[in-house]
């Protein structure tokens, strides 16, 4: 018999991504057994239209740089290359539609986003289809979870990643301050982000 394929969707904005999304995916990768994790950087996030994003192809470029080293790591383009806003129920249609039904499915994101998820588009038919897996940074407190309904929470995996005390938002302004970002992600990361002007 043919073994069911694991698969997760690792949903962000990653602008810029860093090692608190790659001990995320890694950990959750472990943890759960998963044969793959494809990153896929959000197209046009439909959460934050007045906010100022970083065009999607160097999100998608620093993306790219960040999982080389690692074989069960992908990036996709798939929201990126759809017209629209990113909605995460097309885009684990779009999994289905290409690897088969037969795929067990996760999608790992950030807790504060799962939090709003009662806003997501088609939120019953999401949940219907995949498992979640939800990062906290250290501090989270899960009475935060409060205000959605039981029957969400119980499909929700929290996982408690320290590595998430980095922050894509302090990043951005450790930059813009021209203060240290070494460490904080992988080094062509770090590079692609100065010889890209971003950030400034
Ligand atoms: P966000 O609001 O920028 O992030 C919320 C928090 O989660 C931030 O603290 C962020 O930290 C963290 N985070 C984001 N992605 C993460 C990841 N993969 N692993 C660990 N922590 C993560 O959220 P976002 O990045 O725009 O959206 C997250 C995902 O939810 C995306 O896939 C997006 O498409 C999906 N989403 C879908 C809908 C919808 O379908 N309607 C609506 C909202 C969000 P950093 O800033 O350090 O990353």
């Amino acid at each position: 018999m043919l073994k069911q394929l694991k698969l997760a969707v690792m949903g962000g904005t990653f602008d810029p991504i860093h090692y608190g999304h790659l001990v995320t995916a890694e950990a959750a990768r472990c943890g759960f057994n998963l044969d793959k994790v494809v990153f896929v950087p959000s197209g046009r996030p439909p959460h934050k239209r007045e906010k100022n994003i970083t065009p999607a192809e160097d999100r998608f470029g620093m993306t790219t740089l960040a999982v080389a080293t690692n074989p069960f790591f992908e990036v996709s383009r798939v929201e990126i290359d759809r017209p629209g806003f990113s909605y995460a129920i097309d885009t684990v249609t779009a999994f289905f539609d290409y690897y088969g039904n037969s795929i067990e499915l996760f999608f790992i994101t950030g807790a504060d986003a799962i939090l709003e998820i009662l806003t997501w588009k088609h939120v019953d038919r999401l949940m219907e289809k995949c498992h979640f897996i939800a990062a906290t940074r250290p501090g989270f407190h899960l009475n935060d979870i409060n205000n959605l309904p039981e029957q969400f929470v119980e499909k929700i995996i929290f996982m408690e990643v320290p590595a998430l005390a980095i922050s894509s938002t302090d990043i951005r302004r450790r930059v813009e301050e021209n203060r240290p970002i070494k460490y904080l992600l992988p080094e062509s990361v770090e590079e692609y982000i100065y010889r890209h002007h971003l950030y400034r």
